[in-house]
């Protein structure tokens, strides 16, 4: 069986590494010269509408996945009349915009920050007259890692904001909470579903710093009640993310990532099945693997520059994963998880 998979990053890296044991064999299609794939398969570099490209790719695949949810709905849709596209389509579209994905979540009864959306200075002052200040301005679209983010503590960063009615936004309270967490969960063909523990996460300017998995975390029964609600109602076949604010007034949620997740990367060393491994059984019609931890593990992003692996190495339990991208600034070169209990 080929799987192919849009976007040729360290997602689709660690996804291929993950498949290639159980006799898989992968395809990338990207729109970037630049891959960290190559040892891993054929890469095709074209847009998302280059039709000739992406025929060719889709004909050549048993089955596309991918690791970014900002991929045109529409290359999405029309992929999977031409072979088969997991997680579907549809399940993406609710998570490409920010509205769209709070509303959801209101509709599912799952808590979420107080949100509008913005189109003029006059919907936003409206909200500051309901919640006050400090509030977070976002694009709807296409934000990750931060970028597309302002912080609004007074009416002085509202004048030095220059796109509101340019772009759609939303403006979210900005809230205090205890922690961050994610839960990644999978869910198959056959509609069996798994967790991995719950995630807690340190962001470094909206990037993420740091990952411990806590095993038998309170906040998991609920935590996982609401993924599985989110799951059902976008019938999700793979692995998909939920982000959480953990706050004294109870967990509220953030985003969805309908993907394989940083947060997650320490499941490759914690777990007899990582996320990316279900991943691909949950596509390729699989049964799920086991989800249960090991231990407890620590995984730090490495970012702008890699470590040296000797050093990170003379620790017999470090493992050290470098996804061979040229470096730049704040970029996400590797990671390295920590096993700190077992
Ligand atoms: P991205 O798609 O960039 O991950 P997020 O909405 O997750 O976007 O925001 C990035 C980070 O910014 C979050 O992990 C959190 O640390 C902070 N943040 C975002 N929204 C809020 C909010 N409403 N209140 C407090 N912190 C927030
Ligand atoms: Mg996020």
């Amino acid at each position: 069986m080929k799987i192919g998979i849009l976007g040729a990053g360290q997602l689709s890296r660690m996804l291929a590494l993950s498949g290639i044991p159980m006799g898989l064999e992968f395809e990338f299609y990207s729109p970037e010269t630049e891959n960290c794939v190559s040892s891993l398969g054929k890469v095709t570099v074209g847009a998302y509408d280059d039709w000739a490209q992406l025929n060719a790719f889709a004909s050549r695949c048993d089955v596309v996945t991918f690791e970014n949810e900002n991929i045109p709905f529409e290359t999405l849709r029309d992929l999977d009349e031409k072979t088969v596209v997991y997680p579907k389509a549809k399940a993406i579209q609710q998570s490409q915009d920010r509205l769209v994905e709070k509303t959801l979540f209101k509709l599912l009864d799952i808590p979420t920050v107080p949100f509008r959306a913005i189109e003029s200075r006059d919907d936003l002052m409206a909200f500051i007259e309901e919640v006050g200040y400090p509030l977070i301005l976002k694009t709807r679209r296409n934000g990750y890692d931060g970028k597309g983010q302002y912080k609004i503590e007074s009416i002085n960063d509202i004048d030095n904001i220059n796109i509101i009615g340019k772009t759609p936004l939303i403006v979210e309270k900005m809230i205090n909470y205890n922690r961050e967490i994610s839960i990644i969960g999978v869910r198959s063909q056959s509609r069996d579903t798994a967790f991995y523990d719950i995630c807690e996460n340190q962001h470094v300017n909206g990037v993420l710093h740091k990952t411990l998995n806590k095993q038998r975390d309170p906040r998991m029964p609920l935590a996982k009640n609401y993924l599985t609600k989110l799951m059902n109602e976008l019938n999700y076949f793979g692995v998909i993310t939920l982000e959480l604010f953990d706050t004294n007034d109870g967990l509220l949620a953030n985003e969805i990532a309908p993907r394989v997740h940083n947060s997650g990367h320490w499941t490759i060393e914690g777990t007899v099945c990582s996320q990316f491994a279900n991943h691909i059984r949950a596509i390729a019609g699989y049964q799920l693997g086991a989800t249960d931890s090991h231990g407890t593990y620590e995984m730090i992003n490495m970012l702008g520059k890699v470590a040296d692996p000797l050093e990170v190495l003379s620790k017999p339990h470090q493992t050290f994963h470098d996804y061979q991208k040229t470096p730049k600034p704040g970029r996400k070169m590797g990671h390295i998880v920590t096993v700190l209990k077992i």
